[in-house]
This record gives C-alpha cells, structure tokens and sequence, in this order.
C-alpha cells in the first residue's frame, strides 16, 4: 500500500501544538514559575447564561419520550438556520436560510470545503494567514500561491489580475494581522473571482469584532452570491470553542460549469457528517436573542479591553503592532530584528509569557509575533507588566 505523500509537504507539528509542547516542557522544568499564555485563540469567559439556559431545556426534552430527538438533519435545524439569516438580515445582507450549513465548527468546513474542487486548481491564500487554509490544501496536493499580507498593503493583499486563482481563500478580520477589508475592498475581490469564475472562500469567524465600519460579511459586496462561500463559528462569537458550533453559507447562485455547489455541498455534507447535536444548536439559537446578544457582547467588550491593555503595553515599549480593534489579536514586530521564534523562546525564558510566532502563519510573518486578547482579564495584565519591564527601551 502507499500512504498519502502529501502530508511530507506539511512541517513537522501544527503550529499551535508546537507552541504548546514547548510551554508545558518549560513549565515543568521550572515547576516554580508561573506561565502565562497569550497564545492560542481560544476563549476563557463562560458559556452566556441564555445560552446554559437553552441547553439545559434542550437537554430535559432530550430526557422525555415525547420530546426526545435522534439524528438532526444535515444541514442543521430550522430554528438555528432560521436565527442565522435574522442575523444578517438585521446587519441589512440577505442570506436565506436555506443557504446556511450548521456545522461542528469553521474549521472542519475550511478543511473540508475543498472537497467540491478538482486537485489542478491553483488556490490562492493571503500569507500570512490561519494555517489550516494551507495545510489542508497541501494534504490535497494542491498548488497554492501566496497573496503578500505586509505593513505596506495594510496587511490587506489585493487582487493581482496577472495571478490567475481558481479559489481564493480571505480571512477578514484576518487571524493573525486583525487587519479587516472593506466593503469597497471586498468588492475588488468579488470582481476579480466573477471575471475568472474562481470561488472565494470567505471565512468571516472573528466579524463580531469589528467595529470601525469594516466589512463584517463577503454578501456587503455585490454579485458575492455569485462567487462567494462563507464561513463562520460560534468559537469567538459566543464562546463555543469547546461547546463546537458554526455554520457555513453556500449560496443557490453558486454554481460552476453548470453544478449547484449548494447542492454538492449538501451531498458531501449528507455523505460523511451527521450533524450537530441538537443541544448544541438549541444554545447556538440562544445568542441570537435580545438577551444572548446582550450577554455576548459583554463578553465581546472584555476582550477588547483586553486587547486595549495590551496595546497600551506595546506603545509604552516603542513597539510597532497592528490589530487589536477589529480582532482579538494583536500583531506585532518583534524587537530588535529579533525572529519570530527567537522572540517565542525570549518571551518564554525571561517573562514567562507565551505567544504565537507569527512565522507559524507563513512567510511573511516571519519576524512578527500574536498575542491573544482573549484571555483573562488579572493574567493579561500581569503578563503586560511583565512584558513592559523586559522590553521597554
Ligand atoms: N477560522 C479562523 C480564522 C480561526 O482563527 C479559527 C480558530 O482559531 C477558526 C476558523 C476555527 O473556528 P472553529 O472553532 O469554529 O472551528
């Protein structure tokens, strides 16, 4: 037999659990010390009361003969599919809930999305960017060209008419720059994918995070139905990175060489996921209420508090950084001409505080460094003064 070659492509560990075996072998040789990490973006705030509240209704008609439900449809229940499109309806963007996929969570849909795409299609995917939308393509065999994120573009790559991609993979507000495009800017993008019949994967997980008129969805641009697949979660919304919820919307415009990729979606969906737990989607349906919405953005606002202390930390140090309004991440040039990793190990030895190289993300992050905003509110701070006191000039 012949195992699949294309995973000799990929580095060694994914990114995170790199970083995540380097931080616990110095926490147990130095068992007196104690680490902090702004590392991985995952969340430390509890579930929103509305949403426990839900759940646990759910879990009672789980409980009784008459109200018990097994296998939930494939492409989620009604109720949630019906709560999302409200949700973007408010935001004045039309997505009907037939279009919407309730999934697991946006990262198995970026991984599984290039499934409805042949192997020779060149992708094109922003550097630097969220490594799943790379290391997934590669176990394909795919060819993948880069679209250079960098100080002097905004770290907002824009089309290059002379590249020719046939999926074009965006992240806006980008993990990890927090770089977010405009309307104007998606527009662009739209264009480009409608002149040459590529796709746009879109994929929109941080969108509650913006907050200066940035683009929160590809449907802002027009003809996006025609070209665009978009992709968002509940992790960073709601706090659902554990509870695993988010939905993906494959418009009915979609199509190519004459297939519905709504309809091939459906059928790869049908063929190998069976849903997500009907729990799970009660709660999920929970923050689109007055009272869910009010409770996760009280949640929202600590974070970005968060991400406020560390930025005041980095102007306090003389250190260039962006993100941090628009996203929970704050993007920052390592120090000194130091690399990312050199810094990794620096940070790590001399203050205990963990974050994320930024040459995790690709090429171009090379030299930078992500600090995460969510996590909690006493180990932020504590590790910002710490960090002040090591790098301040
Ligand atoms: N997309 C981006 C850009 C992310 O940064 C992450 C998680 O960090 C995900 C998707 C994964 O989301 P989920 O928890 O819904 O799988």
């Amino acid at each position: 037999m012949k195992l699949n070659e294309n995973f000799s492509a990929l580095s060694e560990s994914y990114l995170f659990a790199t970083v995540a075996q380097k931080s616990a072998a110095y926490a147990e040789a130095h068992p007196d010390k104690k680490v902090i990490k702004l590392s991985i973006g995952d969340v430390t705030l509890p579930l929103a009361p509305a949403v426990i509240a839900a759940m646990h209704a759910a879990v009672d008609e789980m409980g009784r003969k008459e109200t018990f439900r097994g296998y939930p449809p494939y492409e989620g229940y009604e109720f949630l599919r019906e709560s999302i499109a409200g949700y973007y309806a408010r935001r004045g963007i039309n997505v009907p809930a037939a279009d919407i996929f309730v999934s697991d969570g946006a990262k198995s849909d970026c991984g599984n999305l290039p499934e409805l795409f042949d192997r020779d299609n060149l992708v094109l995917v922003p550097d630097p960017v969220y490594p799943v939308y790379v290391d997934t393509n590669l176990m394909a065999g795919r060819k993948i060209v880069y679209a250079a994120a960098a100080k002097e573009n905004g770290f907002l790559p824009m089309p290059d008419e002379s590249v020719k991609a046939d999926v074009i993979y965006l992240c806006s507000p980008n993990n990890p720059t927090g770089a977010a495009y405009t309307k104007e800017q998606l527009q662009k993008w739209v264009d480009y994918a409608n002149a040459r019949d590529a796709v746009i994967l879109y994929d929109a997980a941080y969108e509650c995070f913006v907050q200066d008129g940035a683009a929160r969805s590809i449907y802002e641009a027009k003809g996006a139905e025609k070209c665009a697949i978009e992709m968002c979660s509940f992790s960073k919304t709601a706090g659902f990175t554990g509870t695993r919820c988010g939905y993906t919307v494959v418009p009915s415009a979609l199509v190519r060489g004459g297939v519905s990729l709504k309809e091939m979606w459906f059928r790869r969906q049908s063929t190998k996921f069976n849903g997500v737990s009907y729990v799970v989607q009660r709660g999920a349906a929970a923050v689109f209420t007055e009272e869910g919405q009010r409770q996760v953005s009280d949640n929202l606002a600590y974070y970005r508090e968060n991400a406020r202390i560390i930025a005041d930390c980095m102007d306090g140090c003389g250190i260039f950084y962006t993100g941090g309004k628009n996203s929970p991440y704050i993007w920052l040039k390592c120090p000194d001409g130091m690399k990312s990793w050199e810094f990794f190990d620096y940070l790590l030895n001399e203050a205990q505080v963990v974050g994320t190289p930024g040459s995790g993300f690709g090429k171009n992050g090379e030299g930078f460094f992500r600090l995460t905003a969510f996590g909690d509110r006493d180990n932020t701070k504590e590790a910002c003064e710490r960090l002040y006191k090591l790098l301040k000039k």
